[in-house]
């Protein structure tokens, strides 16, 4: 499985850390978790296969996670690269997206989920079993998890055929559960808000994170969330005098590549 970071930022504007998105390449397809609105420009910017996309996973309704789903859905209906494309798009997003969708929709008459080809728009939790869990790709399945962070939000945790296992938090303030819920995974992508004395709880600081991965015991941490305090902070080595694990602080541009039980390759 291979992991592109295309924003370690939040909602803050920053000049090097896009908002929140993740590309994700797997041996079911590739999946896209979370569309800020910078998302669509930076999938292009890092030469990614944009057009065949094949699943999004929206975790909240913030815009720093969500923006940029609606610029997507226009950018894919009316590009030259997405005209011959048949295979359906789908897209897991929590409760509330369908609603956004459709107030832009009715704004302008963007038609946004009438495409070329089929985009299966699934809300939580109409697709997930008792236990949360649901097929993204045939091959690849997800669990969420109900964050403390906004009504809506959720935690994700997916695994592919070999067992690779990532979770990735999205926002989130600190929790017992989810600590349960990212369990020995071979990523942990945790969100890092602040360093320290962190102004709400619906967030994490270094100290809440560093707690969590070494309880949660993931291969990996990727620290990303990113507000402008930690500009010119060498994170990385503040999160090791927490925690003796692997840690990354993400940037814009990180590549990495992460199998079961494998250590993670920088790429
Ligand atoms: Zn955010
Ligand atoms: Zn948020």
């Amino acid at each position: 499985m291979k992991v592109v970071v295309l924003g370690s930022g939040t909602s803050v504007p920053h000049p090097k850390r896009a908002s929140a998105a993740f590309w994700l390449e797997t041996s079911a397809g590739s999946i896209l978790l979370d569309c800020s609105a910078d998302a669509p420009h930076r999938m292009a910017e890092e030469n990614l296969d944009w057009p065949n996309l094949d699943a999004i996973w929206i975790s909240h309704l913030h815009l720093d996670h969500c923006g940029g789903l609606a610029t997507l859905l226009f950018g894919i209906k009316h590009a030259p690269q997405t005209q011959e494309r048949r295979k359906p798009l789908r897209i897991f997003a929590c409760k509330g997206i369908r609603k956004l969708l459709t107030a832009i929709d009715e704004a302008n008459d963007y038609r946004l989920l009438d495409q070329h080809f089929l985009i299966e728009l699934h809300e939580l939790p109409e697709v997930v079993d008792e236990n949360g869990k649901f097929v993204i790709l045939p091959g690849l399945s997800a669990q969420t998890f109900s964050t403390p962070h906004t009504p809506e939000s959720s935690a994700l945790r997916l695994i592919d055929d070999c067992g690779t296992t990532l979770v990735y938090t999205s926002d989130t303030g600190p929790s017992e559960d989810l600590i349960r819920f990212a369990r020995a995974a071979d990523l942990l992508i945790m969100e890092c808000s602040f360093r320290r004395d962190k102004p709400v709880a619906t967030h994490l600081e270094l100290a809440d994170a560093m707690r969590i991965a070494s309880l949660a015991e993931p291969r990996a941490v990727l620290l990303t969330h990113l507000y402008p305090e930690w500009d010119g902070l060498d994170i990385d080595s503040e999160a090791n005098q927490l925690w003796p694990g692997e840690t990354v602080a993400a940037y814009d541009g990180l590549r990495l590549r992460i199998g079961s039980g494998a250590a993670i390759e920088k790429l």
